[in-house]
């Protein structure tokens, strides 16, 4: 162990490695419900050949590998279960290189979108990518490795389908470029016209790879932004109201929330569109193709759109959304987890029937969050509970509805989203077993000596 020790003290100097009981401690959990487990080391490597070093030393005395981002995905994906090194990516945090024609830039391994959004806004500012609701200091490239959603994805769809190249240092410590800046100098894709081999990395929790650098393609940034909001409390219509905003082809971000309290809230449906334009001319002509888009459901009185002060609209307009940040820590001693299924939108009417069946069942605080991916192709949705960390009795009711709605959304044909240990059991379960096969095949070729986030993916 004190061999270990040294080698990683030359790598990357001994102000950034620690095997001290307060850093093991704090980076041995998450925000969410999964039981810690302590690191032995938390190294923070600076540049892709220190990633390298670490991991050639780590498979060669077959140590544990465990990248990390912020650790806001909440489902325990960051806690070291085999323990070894905890690699925290926050020192890599360039953003290398803009390409304005092109509409990319490439990031370091971790990039947060709070920098990302401040740099493109103070030197790019007609450019944006997606930003998730989670807080600033989530990671870009963590957020793709997961596969999650941003303010862009009811157009482009998952944040990782809008990477457009990586560099990877593999389990076995070989860098590896994916996509075009393969063979070019530019990371305008992550596969077309190549075999696409950023699916081997992107999805698999960080147990194939240390991804050092990340291509993310950008978008117009419009000069302004407005957010409508309809409400009704008729969830079987819920769907249909979400295609008939999308078909408009006019939204950037479509999303739903639902909870409880205050109490004038319960059993209503807030669907916000958020629309943008470079005039006001183009603003308005988007409101009233919005409008006419509900005009049936109105007419009905199926719902209606609610006019909104400045004070309400400020924190909806927020990105990312404060009001999310907010019930993260609305019960005392803040805690928050969610399983947030991807699903056909079809399933709505039946997933709020869950959840609100499921937070009385085990008397726990509950909020939900919906956003239309891909024009319509799926949704994610999310099974909300917020806890307070000091009440064991609450957490334990906390992780049965989670596990509970978990089963449920798969029964009902969702596929469970950055799940945790006890999920990726349920979903490798149902899995086609040629498919599994294949998946640990990938695994044994990639990482022979299983030392990257092991415990997850573990496919026996
Ligand atoms: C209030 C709140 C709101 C949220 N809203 C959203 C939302 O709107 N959309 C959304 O998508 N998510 C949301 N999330 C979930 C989550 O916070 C984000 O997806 C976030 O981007 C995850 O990034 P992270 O840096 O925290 O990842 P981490 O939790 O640190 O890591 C996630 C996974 O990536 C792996 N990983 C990390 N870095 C690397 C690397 N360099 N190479 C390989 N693997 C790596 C880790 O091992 C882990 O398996 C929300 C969370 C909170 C708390």
């Amino acid at each position: 162990m004190a061999d270990i020790y040294e080698a990683l003290v030359k790598i990357v100097g001994k102000d950034y490695i620690s095997n001290q009981k307060e850093e093991r401690y704090f980076y041995a959990r998450d925000g969410g419900l999964m039981p810690p487990h302590e690191p032995d080391y938390v190294v923070m490597p600076k540049t892709t050949e220190e990633v390298q070093q670490i991991v050639n030393m780590a498979n060669k005395e077959k140590v544990p590998l465990v990248p990390k981002g912020a650790g806001l995905a909440l489902t325990g994906l960051v806690i070291p279960q085999k323990s070894g090194i905890l690699l925290d990516m926050k020192r890599m945090d360039k953003i290398l290189e803009v390409n304005e024609k092109a509409r990319y830039v490439v990031v370091e391994g971790g990039t947060t979108h709070g920098a990302l959004k401040s740099y493109l806004q103070k030197h790019h500012p007609d450019l944006r990518h997606s930003i998730p609701d989670s807080p600033p200091i989530a990671t870009v490239v963590a957020n793709a490795v997961i596969h999650g959603q941003g303010r862009l994805s009811q157009q482009h769809g998952f944040n990782s389908d809008m990477v457009s190249g990586l560099e990877v240092v593999l389990p076995t410590g070989e860098i590896c470029r994916i996509g075009s800046c393969s063979v070019s100098s530019y990371w305008f894709s992550k596969g077309p016209p190549l075999p696409d081999l950023s699916g081997l990395f992107l999805g698999w929790f960080g147990t194939t790879g240390i991804i050092t650098k990340l291509g993310l393609k950008l978008y117009p940034c419009k000069k302004m932004r407005d957010v409508m909001l309809f409400l009704t409390d008729r969830a079987e219509l819920v769907p249909d109201i979400m295609l008939r905003l999308s078909h408009t082809e006019m939204m950037e971000d479509i999303t739903i929330s639902a909870q409880p309290m205050p109490l004038r809230f319960k059993g209503t449906f807030w669907i916000m569109a958020y629309i943008t334009g470079d005039s006001e001319e183009e603003l308005e002509f988007k409101r009233k193709m919005t409008w006419d888009a509900l005009w049936g459901c109105f007419e009905r009185r199926d719902g209606g759109f609610i006019s909104l002060s400045p004070d309400m609209k400020a924190p909806l307009m927020s990105m990312p959304s404060k009001d999310v940040t907010k019930f993260a820590d609305v019960a005392k001693g803040g805690g928050f987890q969610y399983a947030g299924p991807i699903t056909p939108i079809e399933k709505f009417p039946a997933f709020i029937k869950k959840l609100d069946e499921v937070a009385a069942k085990y008397n726990v605080f509950y909020a939900s969050t919906t956003r239309l991916i891909d024009a319509g192709h799926c949704m994610m949705f999310s099974f909300s509970f917020s806890f307070n960390r000091a009440n064991p009795d609450e957490m334990a009711r906390a992780k049965k509805a989670l596990d509970e709605a978990s089963r449920f959304a798969l029964e009902e044909g969702g596929v469970l989203w950055k799940a945790d240990l006890d999920e990726q059991k349920l979903l490798m379960e149902r899995m086609d077993p040629n498919t599994l096969n294949l998946m640990k095949k990938i695994k044994q070729l990639l990482d022979p000596n299983g030392i990257m986030n092991p415990g997850n993916w573990e496919v026996k």
